[in-house]
Parts: C-alpha cells; sequence; structure tokens
C-alpha cells in the first residue's frame, strides 16, 4: 500500500478563508474556516483580504492543533489559485507560498471549483457523477469526461446564490441572504410571474433579479417574492440538469457548494434524479460552504498523480475555468 500522505490546504478565494488538513484516506483531520460578513452591501474584495490575512495565523494554528499535527508532519501544501476575487486569492497564495518555502513542502495549484467536486464526491462516495454546484459566485452544471470536467451549463450573468444574496439585500435581509430566503419561502402562497430564462443548457438570473426587485418595490408579500424567487431560479436549474443527465446518461447526481444547503433546491433535483434512475446526493452543510478541507482533499488527489507547481509559477487565477483543469486521477 502506498505512504500515507498528509496535505494541508488553503481557501481564500471569496469570503472565507479556511484550513484544512486531510490525509490519502479521505480522512478531515481539520478543517478550520472563518467567514468575512460585510458590514453592508456585498463582499468588497479588499475589505475581505484584510479579514483573511488578520484571522490566517490563527485559522492555520488551530488546524495544525486540531489535526495534533505539526508542520513536519505535513507532506504538502495546496492553494486554492481560483477562480475567485484577486486580492483574496492573493493572500492565500502569498501564505502557501511563504510555507512552502519555510518549511520546504511542494506547492500543489488546486481548481476551487474542482474541489468543490472532489469533496461532494468524497462525502458522497460517488464515482462519476453529473455535478450541480451552486455558490455564491458560481452556478454551474458539470460531468467528467475524456480527462476533464466538461460544463454541461452554466449562468449567462450572476450566480445563484449572488441572486439570492443580492434580492435579500434589496429586501434589508441580513446577509447571507439564501438561508433566509429559504425560510421566508416556506411560508409563501402565491406564485408571482417572474421571467423564466433558460438558453441552451445555460440560465440568466440577472433579469430575474431585476423583475424580483421590481415586485418588491410594488408592496408584494415578502414571503410570496422569496417563495417565487426560489421556484423560478431552482426550476431553471432543473431543467438544464434535467437535460444534461439524460445526454451525458450519468448514473448520480450530486449538489455541491454552498446553494446546495437548500432543501427546496434539493428536493427539485432528486426528482430529476428519480426520473432518470439516477442516484441523488448532497454535500453535507459542514462542507458545501468555501472550506479548507475540500482543497487540502483535492490537494491530496493532485499531489498522488504528480501535480505540482513552481513557487514562482504559482500565480492566482481569478478566472480559472473548470473545464481548463486536467484531471489525472480518474
Ligand atoms: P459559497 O460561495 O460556496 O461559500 O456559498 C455561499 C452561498 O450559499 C451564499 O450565496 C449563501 O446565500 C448561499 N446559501 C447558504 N445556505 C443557503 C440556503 N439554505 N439556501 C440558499 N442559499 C444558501
Ligand atoms: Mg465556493
Amino acid at each position: 500500500m502506498a505512504r500515507r500522505v498528509v496535505v494541508l490546504g488553503i481557501e481564500s478565494t471569496a469570503h472565507t478563508f479556511g484550513c484544512g488538513i486531510v490525509d490519502s484516506s479521505g480522512n478531515i483531520l481539520a478543517n478550520v474556516n472563518n467567514t468575512y460578513i460585510p458590514a453592508k452591501g456585498g463582499i468588497h474584495p479588499r475589505e475581505s483580504a484584510q479579514h483573511h490575512s488578520d484571522v490566517a495565523p490563527r485559522v492555520i494554528r488551530t488546524a495544525l492543533s486540531e489535526a495534533k499535527l505539526s508542520m513536519d508532519q505535513v507532506d504538502a501544501i495546496a492553494v486554492s489559485l481560483g477562480p475567485g476575487l484577486g486580492p483574496c486569492l492573493r493572500v492565500g497564495a502569498t501564505i502557501c507560498r511563504a510555507l512552502a518555502v519555510a518549511y520546504d513542502k511542494p506547492l500543489i495549484p488546486v481548481n476551487h471549483a474542482v474541489a468543490h467536486i472532489e469533496i461532494a464526491k468524497l462525502t458522497t462516495g460517488f464515482k462519476d457523477p453529473l455535478i450541480v454546484f451552486v455558490s455564491g459566485g458560481n452556478t454551474i452544471i458539470a460531468a467528467y469526461s475524456d480527462g476533464r470536467y466538461r460544463v454541461f451549463g452554466e449562468t449567462l450573468d450572476i450566480a445563484l446564490g449572488n441572486l439570492l444574496d443580492a434580492f435579500a439585500r434589496e429586501a434589508h435581509l441580513p446577509h447571507p441572504g439564501g438561508p433566509r430566503v429559504e425560510e421566508l419561502a416556506k411560508k409563501g402562497e402565491r406564485l408571482l410571474k417572474l421571467p423564466y430564462i433558460v438558453k441552451g443548457q445555460d440560465v440568466s438570473y440577472s433579469g430575474l433579479l431585476t423583475a424580483a426587485v421590481k415586485l418588491l418595490s410594488e408592496g408584494h408579500r415578502i414571503e410570496d417574492l422569496c417563495y417565487s424567487l426560489q421556484e423560478y431560479a431552482f426550476s431553471m436549474l432543473a431543467e438544464v440538469a434535467e437535460r444534461a443527465l439524460a445526454y451525458t446518461e450519468k448514473k448520480e447526481l450530486v449538489l455541491t457548494g454552498g446553494v446546495a444547503a437548500n432543501s427546496e433546491l434539493q428536493r427539485k433535483l432528486m426528482m430529476v434524479a428519480e426520473e432518470h434512475n439516477a442516484k441523488f446526493g448532497v454535500v453535507p452543510k459542514a462542507l458545501s460552504g468555501d472550506n479548507g478541507a475540500m482543497i487540502a482533499w483535492t490537494g491530496v488527489l493532485a499531489y498522488v498523480h504528480g501535480v505540482t507547481i513552481n513557487v514562482e509559477k504559482s500565480y492566482v487565477k481569478p478566472r480559472w475555468r473548470l473545464d481548463e483543469v486536467d484531471i489525472p486521477w480518474i
């Protein structure tokens, strides 16, 4: 049997600074995350980056002590190089480069979207799923084919989490808006008419946001608005997910990313899976939002397949697409 490998991974692409430590059997030895909450408005990249540098030393120390490990017992450092917000990415990358140089450890580049997928596969045990990845910054339907995760649908403008958060802000609900919208939606009684925009395999959410905000200003019940917003946004996603499932003929469907915590979205996608005799799985709530463990685990997969990067070449990649990443471990 191959030697046990331990990887420390750092997440810092947007609002969360996280440090995870995972071994090659998939044991999560530590997963410590600290999330920046804006005083008002959306995420300000520079403020979030400042938050990350403030909390980083404590987060990393706590993770090492939770795992009962010293840096000498870590085999490699995994860094989430993108996609994400430049200033936030640079904090994580600078810390990882410093750790790699100071402790003489290999540095492993990790794509944040790949990490959301791999942690979902690890925790559900699914091997070859159709993936619905929905978070604050991403809305992607993907599946593995011929060396890479291929995109079978995505948003043409804003992400699903961003839609819910931006609407919630307009309604003066506290950040993050997704969970608040979900709660209020449960008390919705009337489906209000909103635009349903699906183009080919892609969805567009910005028109839906504008229309929902307009109805809000007209004084409709907030519960009905939240319910209607979810119905439209989730149905659009379920439609493209269903076509992707029919086309790829995958026998598993997995939901991952921060919005995966939403029970109504889970219900709709479970129905899609059942219709096509596919198994349905959801990433556990503790690992659905951005976290260090998913970076560390993807780092393990990459490292044991020889993927490392020179510190000198470890630039951040704010627009690093999922389908640009070679996946040698499948
Ligand atoms: P991430 O970017 O992966 O950390 O995910 C954060 C996003 O998940 C934010 O947009 C949240 O509003 C959203 N989110 C978290 N919980 C829920 C929920 N129960 N329903 C809908 N969205 C949620
Ligand atoms: Mg994310």
